[in-house]
């Protein structure tokens, strides 16, 4: 019998997590083989295209404001080529009371350009967004097919094989190298560096070296709708993309002069469904009538015309998970990428790349990637606890050498 290949460097999912990655390890010259169980790409929760980004500018989350602006900056350089920039309006919420000065003033104290956030009065925000509705406004905010970017990443390369059809249900250490079992127990390859990216799945492949991750499902619908053009609804309808208590995409004009209104999503904890459900259609219409403030509308205006529904991985402490396994030397995770996959994706390439090639932290730190930062999304933030119900997993871990700093626990 011969013995499986080996590759120095083996990403395992194919959305865009794994992708995008797998991407940024060939632009630095290295040879990748990407592994996934589907028969192409973006199969999973990254066949959505009609997801949004833009960082996140609210109060009293200090470290997810500076995580979200290095991860929006990252993105927006990446996906140049099919980012779709039509900005994005945050309305006031309804319980909060809008003050220009104070919201401008805070803005300011964040060190946000004009370019990236603005507050905006009723007034303003009916010119710049259409509706009437004070806010801000994130002229750089912008929408990515996920699909097809994805797709983009994967794209032939001489130093780039792609395993299609190929689940992986296990991952063993043997000598220097990681070996990826299939699912009747044969092995698959070997691997020098292995960067699991499988969302969900991530969980029973690290359960299978022994190692526990909080990770939960979230199933989420979006919903395509359609507005005939003779209903009250069309003087309504935003100009640009809304982002609040759910968002929505710039309405399209279709050649019969109606709309077609891309509104989202539902937000289904524990859920792994990935049937259209007509209860979540009821929900993304009243989050419509709540994103533009119109209590009256009346909702049988929107006629469901398509949806997506994907399930969302999330971590208990709602960051993601992306680093170095440091317990298992050899081994990174991305994942727990919750309903920011096209930011946390693109910060992921960047850090796993650094961490895997062990050389380029100072550029990580231009971008004002502190240590504390990393620390909060390296998977070595769960273990404290696990590690206590673990003795034979202690001992691994402090045996093996941190590649950058981490703490115990997430905040
Ligand atoms: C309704 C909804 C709305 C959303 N809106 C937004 C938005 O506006 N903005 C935004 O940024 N994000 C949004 N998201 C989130 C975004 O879609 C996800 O974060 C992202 O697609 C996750 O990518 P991933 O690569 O981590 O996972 P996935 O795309 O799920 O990829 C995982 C891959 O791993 C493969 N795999 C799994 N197990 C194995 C195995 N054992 N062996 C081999 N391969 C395996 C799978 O086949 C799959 O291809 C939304 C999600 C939903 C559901």
């Amino acid at each position: 019998m011969t013995s499986p290949q080996h590759h120095d460097i083996v990403v395992i999912g194919a959305g865009i997590a794994g992708a995008t990655i797998a991407h940024e390890l060939l632009e630095r010259g290295q040879t990748v083989c990407i592994v996934d169980s589907a028969p192409q790409p973006a199969s999973a929760c990254s066949s959505h295209a009609y997801a949004i980004a833009h960082p996140h500018v609210g109060r009293g989350a200090p470290r997810l404001l500076r995580l979200t602006r290095i991860a929006f900056l990252m993105a927006e350089a990446r996906w140049g080529k099919v980012w779709n920039q039509h900005g994005i309006f945050q309305p006031t919420k309804k319980d909060k009371v809008f003050k220009l000065k104070e919201v401008s003033d805070y803005l300011k104290t964040l060190e946000l350009g004009e370019d990236v956030a603005q507050a905006l009065d009723a007034n303003q925000a009916a010119q710049i967004c259409g509706i009437q509705q004070s806010g801000i406004w994130l002229p750089r905010g912008a929408s990515l097919n996920i699909s097809s970017a994805t797709s983009e990443a994967l794209k032939p390369h001489p130093k780039l094989t792609c395993c299609w059809s190929t689940p992986v249900s296990r991952l063993e250490k043997l000598g220097a190298s990681w070996q990826l079992f299939d699912h009747q127990d044969a092995p698959i390859m070997t691997a020098g560096k292995v960067i699991i990216a499988a969302a969900l799945e991530t969980k029973s492949l690290a359960a299978s070296m022994g190692v526990r991750l909080p990770l939960r499902p979230v199933r989420g619908q979006l919903s395509i709708f359609s507005v005939a053009a003779n209903t009250v609804w069309i003087e309504k309808l935003p100009k640009t993309a809304l982002s609040g208590d759910g968002y929505c995409l710039p309405t399209q004009r279709m050649p019969d002069g109606s709309y077609r209104w891309i509104v989202g999503s539902s937000f289904d904890e524990g859920e792994a469904d990935l049937q259209d459900w007509a209860s979540s259609d009821d929900f993304n219409r009243e989050q419509a009538k709540g994103l533009l403030n119109y209590v009256e509308g009346d909702t049988s205006h929107l006629q469901k015309v398509g949806s997506f529904v994907g399930v969302r991985c999330v971590a208990g402490d709602r960051l993601p998970i992306i680093g170095a396994l440091t317990q298992r030397p050899g081994i990174f995770l991305a994942t727990a990428l919750g309903s920011r996959g096209v930011l946390w994706s693109a910060l992921a390439a960047k850090l796993i790349t650094a961490q895997v090639l062990e050389d380029d932290f100072a550029l990580l730190t231009r971008l004002g990637f502190a240590a504390d930062l990393v620390a909060a999304l390296a998977p070595a933030r769960f273990f404290a606890g696990a590690l206590a119900a673990a003795p034979a997993l202690g001992a691994l871990a402090s045996n093996s050498k941190p590649i950058l700093p981490s703490v115990p626990r997430a905040k």
